[in-house]
């Protein structure tokens, strides 16, 4: 349809996936307006029906990007984006060309609303996760199953020095074989050890460890 302007008519038939692409476009965005509001915008309004022309700067990969940001303003939805401000423009005015200022409007209330109850139920599950942890503090000082277990394994002493360790302490669990050289977490090749033994042994077998080092150990002990 045309009108006597020469203006493609819009009408919901003709509307195609404009709604999706507009979506779309507002997914990516979608914490963009707070921040955008809260900052001064370039080159202001325009139009008669309140669209805003907003940048936003970002990183992505290393790199500083500006993305333009075509706003409706009364919604805060975006009905364009691009890196440079004229390709923004050329976008938001097509939809608005295509769909008319009063379609995008209506449109751009449906994306706001969808925005603001998919905000609530994100809210909510943030506030579900918060409350949850509430039973974890307890749990945070108690000391795991298996590391209890080995704990108790060794009798609480390194298994190199024989230093007395406390079952809260940082004592390290050790791999006899280390894992560069391909030990496992086989209770077989787990042992206790206290930090100084586990840091001096590094990546040595508990076999070459002991050779090298226990001799000195027992005598200082
Ligand atoms: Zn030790």
């Amino acid at each position: 349809m045309r009108t006597e302007a020469g203006q493609m008519v819009p009408n919901r038939a003709g509307e195609g996936c404009i709604p999706e692409i507009l979506r779309n476009l507002n997914s990516l965005i979608h914490e963009l307006p707070d921040r955008i509001q809260s900052k001064p915008l370039i080159g202001g309004p325009f139009g008669a029906s309140g669209y805003v022309l907003a940048s936003m700067g970002f990183t992505l990969s290393g790199l500083h990007c500006v993305t333009y940001i075509v706003f409706e303003e009364r919604h805060w939805v975006a009905i364009g984006a691009a890196h440079t401000k004229a390709e923004a423009l050329q976008q938001g005015r097509a939809f608005i060309r295509h769909l008319g200022p009063h379609r995008v409007a209506e449109l751009a209330a449906q994306i706001a609303a969808e925005r603001v109850a998919s905000a609530v139920v994100e809210k909510a599950a943030r506030a579900e996760e918060a409350a949850a942890p509430q039973a974890e503090p307890r749990k945070k000082n108690a000391v795991p199953r298996r590391r209890r277990a080995l704990f108790e394994k060794f009798g609480g002493q390194c298994y190199y020095c024989a230093c007395h360790l406390e079952l809260a302490d940082k004592w390290h669990i050790e791999h006899k074989l280390p894992k560069a050289l391909g030990g496992t977490n086989d209770p077989e090749n787990l042992v206790v050890a206290c930090a100084p033994c586990n840091l001096r042994k590094r990546d040595r077998t508990d076999t070459e460890f002991e050779a090298i080092e226990r001799p000195a150990l027992k005598v200082a002990a």
